[in-house]
């Protein structure tokens, strides 16, 4: 798949791990918003093409890793407002981040990743077979209490920035 990479605010020296890929999905213009890995927010053309009001939206969060109310969004007339508008969301929610909320997202990331790998390959999990025992399809064996700390040990992505 090939995603636009561009530079965010490289002007600004403490927002250079942030990053935007165009969404391939949105039929309008949409972008996806990372710092580093981790997918914080999206700035993109409203749905519907509202008359007379802003024609952009932003969306600023990410959950796990943050509490309710954390997030925000809201509405812009164009992409530089919205961006603007993005900034500030962002600096106030990395402000309440601690590494401990960006590992908790990482790991529910691989979790569910490894839960498609599983269906996809064919293989049971260890909640759906009788004994709580089953087989990763990387071959290890796993039960129901080393589940998680399998998938973390072997199938978290490495925290690429
Ligand atoms: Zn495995």
């Amino acid at each position: 798949m090939d995603f636009v990479h561009a530079p965010f605010w490289s002007n600004l020296a403490t927002m250079t791990a942030l990053t935007r890929r165009r969404d391939p999905d949105a039929r309008q213009e949409a972008w996806r918003i990372f710092y580093g890995d981790v997918h914080v927010g999206t700035i993109g053309i409203r749905s519907g093409n509202p008359t007379g009001g802003d024609q952009w939206s932003w969306h600023c969060g990410f959950y796990p890793g943050s509490n309710p109310g954390d997030a925000s969004d809201g509405t812009a007339p164009n992409f530089d407002v919205a961006r603007a508008a993005f900034e500030s969301a962002w600096s106030v929610f990395l402000s309440k981040r601690t590494e401990a909320d960006f590992l908790e997202y990482r790991r529910h990331r691989a979790s569910t990743a490894w839960k498609y790998a599983m269906w996809d390959a064919g293989c049971k999990l260890p909640t759906q077979t009788a004994d709580g025992r089953a087989r990763c399809f990387c071959g290890a064996e796993i039960g129901i209490a080393d589940m998680d700390q399998h998938i973390y040990a072997a199938h978290m992505e490495a925290n690429a920035a």
